[in-house]
């Protein structure tokens, strides 16, 4: 028996030993999508097959009204799951499954669209800052025509730890012994929200199969190997071999950033606006069951 062998019973706690490196900086594009809210798309289409399991990541953030008031009216969802986390602001939600709920501040809403959903997301305010991200990430095959699923998870109820000068919020997966407020097991998604003082250093062990970026949405985080990524951009980490986890360094100024990393499904991805399946003949297909009243 080696003294050198990693105890499981501590394997969420072990050192980052060997940490990947940066692949490569995202700036994202400025664009509106439901009704015409202003929003940067941080992970655009043609990162899809490179971030699988993830398919889009929107940022927004205003203190404008006229920026987000419109909201985003009925429209259609099928295929894979949104998680909109809300760092500021209210957004109300409503569903054909007959869900509806307020998303105040720092709190996630958890969405599996499955065979089918057709939802609102209004604004529950009329000024004020409005900020967030939404998330789609994907469905295995097998899932994809699953029942429509939702939840809502207040910010009280997100797991949160603090750890030398780190306040690290778990929203999926899990973090130094900490599972977070949700799991899922085709995707393993790890959704973190950390706030680092300035100068503060975080590690985060990740399995070098799956893919994982950090954006930065306030100061700037130094990464391996010197790599600065500064305020509203992405940084994709490479999957290097035999890497064990991810190290980060906030800049002279307070920092947050959101760490994402989940398995990737390496399935087909075949996409028709709010719809996500796996073959064309299957868009084909959602398109019409919402043309014919029967998507959900
Ligand atoms: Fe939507």
């Amino acid at each position: 028996m080696s003294l050198a062998t990693p105890h499981d019973s501590l394997a969420t706690t072990q050192p980052v030993l060997r940490p990947r490196a940066v692949e490569r900086l995202v700036s994202g594009q400025a664009t509106s999508d439901g009704a015409g809210v202003k929003l940067t798309r941080v992970l655009t289409n043609d990162l899809q097959r490179r971030l699988d399991p993830f398919l889009m990541l929107d940022a927004f953030g205003s203190d404008k009204a006229d920026d987000y008031i419109a909201g985003f009216p009925d429209h259609p969802h099928r295929g894979f799951e949104t998680v909109t986390y809300m760092l500021e602001g209210r957004m109300r939600h409503r569903d054909s499954a007959g869900n509806e709920g307020l998303l105040g501040n720092g709190g996630v809403q958890w969405m599996t669209a499955g065979r089918g959903v057709i939802h609102s997301e209004l604004p529950e305010q009329e000024d004020g800052r409005m900020e967030g991200f939404q998330l789609w990430l994907n469905l295995p095959a097998k899932d994809k025509l699953c029942p429509p699923w939702y939840r809502d998870i207040p910010s009280a109820q997100i797991p949160e730890f603090e750890r030398q000068g780190v306040t690290v919020r778990v929203i999926a997966g899990s973090s130094h012994g900490v599972a977070g407020a949700m799991q899922r097991e085709a995707t393993a998604p790890l959704y973190l929200d950390l706030h680092l003082a300035p100068g503060a250093q975080f590690e985060q062990v990740l399995p070098e199969g799956h893919n994982a970026f950090v954006y930065v949405y306030r100061g700037s985080l130094k990464l391996e190997g010197g790599c600065t990524v500064p305020q509203q951009r992405m940084a994709i980490f490479a999957n290097t071999p035999g890497s064990d986890g991810v190290r980060l360094q906030a800049g002279e100024a307070p920092t947050r950033a959101i760490l994402i990393a989940g398995r990737p499904l390496k399935e087909p991805i075949a996409q028709y606006g709010p719809f996500v399946m796996n073959t064309r003949e299957e868009l084909m297909q959602a398109v019409h069951d919402f043309q014919n009243g029967q998507l959900a």
